[in-house]
């Protein structure tokens, strides 16, 4: 069975919906996951922050201006009268439940049931869509399945036992359609995987049925050598491993979910970046082979990273002092993204900085402690094992115009890392695009 993702732009007009069978063979057994309609997701962001801080005039209009948007979606969508009366009504409940929080209290759990309306509403009005020209689908509902841990883990042996339930409960259904991103926590609540989450879905569905693909379709022809964004005449890569796709997703390629791959790579199962405009595009295979050595494969940036550094005499001859700092960032459930040590100091980078002023009032204990905020890391991806030579210097010859704050080499085979002043960011992955391919 494959999996098939289509993003917010995908999905993101009656037009582009309608297409959609352009590239979905009803007939082919599939579970398609899809996002909320584009611009969805962050209206729902900007109702939440209005209810948050209780300006209920302002959450109103940002709600009535979102519903009327999809009073006009559902008139383009459907052609009947049932179908339209049929949207109606499935937006007005939508739009009822989210209006409901204008007059009660407002607390994270509130504002995870708005942010998931958007994906609720995009895959109930697909399956009626389908159902409307006569095409069966079977709505699986991602809130009866998708589960995370108390440290927002997937529980992956959950999903796929509860969604082959589900699934054989239907046998007599071929086309699976079912939310991205929105998701029950280790409490039962509403809860999301992050913006930009539906990849995350799609290859924790792959991983949990050990599905014989992941396709993510979006509005790009796979994965490009660099920010196209921000550098012009970037490239789509054809192969990429795993290993490197996980690197460029973690580190800022905003077609990937940061941990969209990790669920794939471990059951081995190929994750396609494809094109829902071009779908003749070959797009980009992620896979366990390696189809390219002896270069540069790509660039990505993270931005919204916090430099620390730890300066310590007793670091010096020390052992355990390592274990005591990374002591401190376990605590706080912060993950640490580039570490570099000298013998009287250490320098890491994260980007969480919910428990900043916790950490750096255990650091102090340590030593000196120095914090710089406005951080990018720059990632450049490809092939160094540890007997290829010049990368490095190349590297950095195509930065050399610029203040480097940490650079990382050697922690494994294919990234070379960065650390500058996010105001550096365009300036860097221009030269590197310039030096480098
Ligand atoms: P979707 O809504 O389909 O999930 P996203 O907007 O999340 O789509 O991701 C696709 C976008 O990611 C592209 O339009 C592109 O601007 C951006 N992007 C950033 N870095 C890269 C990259 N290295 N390769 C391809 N696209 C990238
Ligand atoms: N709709 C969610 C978002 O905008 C999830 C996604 O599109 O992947 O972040
Ligand atoms: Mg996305």
């Amino acid at each position: 069975m494959k999996v098939l993702k289509f993003g917010g732009t995908s999905v993101g007009s009656p037009e582009r919906m309608k297409k959609l069978l352009d590239i979905i063979q009803p007939e082919e057994r599939q579970i398609v996951v899809l996002s909320a309609v584009s611009g969805t997701t962050n209206s729902l962001v900007e109702i939440s922050r209005a209810l948050s801080v209780g300006d209920k005039l302002l959450a109103e209009k940002l709600i009535k201006h979102l519903h009327e948007g999809y009073k006009q979606f559902i008139q383009e969508l459907f052609t009947t009268e049932e179908g339209r009366s049929n949207g109606q009504e499935l937006i007005d409940y939508h739009f009822d439940l989210i209006r409901s929080f204008n007059t009660s209290i407002f607390s994270p759990i509130e504002e995870k049931i708005i942010l998931a309306q958007g994906e609720l509403i995009s895959t109930t009005l697909y399956h009626f869509y389908l159902t409307e020209i006569g095409v069966r689908s079977k709505l699986l509902p991602a809130l009866d399945f998708m589960k995370i841990d108390e440290d927002n883990e997937p529980l992956i042996d959950f999903i796929g036992k509860h969604l082959k339930d589900l699934v054989l409960a239907a046998s007599d259904h071929n086309l699976f359609i079912t939310q991205g991103y929105i998701c029950r926590n280790a409490f039962g609540e509403i809860d999301n995987l992050r913006r930009g989450g539906s990849d995350y879905t799609a290859s924790l569905i792959g991983a949990a049925i050990r599905a014989e693909e992941v396709q993510i379709w979006t509005d790009i022809d796979g994965m490009h050598n660099n920010d196209p964004r921000i550098v012009k005449g970037t490239r789509p890569i054809a192969n990429l491993t795993f290993n490197e796709a996980a690197e460029l997703a973690y580190f800022g390629a905003k077609i990937l979910h940061p941990q969209s791959v990790f669920p794939a790579q471990r059951y081995n199962i190929p994750v396609r970046l494809l094109n829902t405009m071009d779908p003749q595009a070959p797009g980009t295979l992620i896979s366990e082979v390696a189809q390219h050595q002896d270069q540069v494969t790509s660039i990505a940036a993270k931005d919204g990273i916090t430099a620390i550094r730890i300066q310590s005499s007793r670091m010096l001859l020390a052992y355990g002092f390592l274990r005591r700092v990374f002591e401190v960032f376990e605590r706080y459930k912060t993950p640490i993204d580039m570490i570099t040590t000298s013998e009287v100091a250490v320098s890491l980078s994260i980007d969480d900085t919910t428990n900043l002023k916790d950490i750096e009032a255990e650091l102090l204990d340590f030593g000196t402690v120095s914090i710089d905020s406005d951080q990018t890391i720059i990632c450049i991806v490809g092939d160094f094992g540890i007997h290829k030579h010049g990368y490095a210097s190349r590297v950095l010859d195509a930065v050399k115009h610029i203040p480097l704050r940490m650079i990382s080499y050697g922690g494994s085979d294919y990234n070379i890392s960065v650390l500058l002043s996010t105001s550096d960011k365009v300036e860097a992955l221009r030269s590197l695009h310039n030096r480098l391919f």
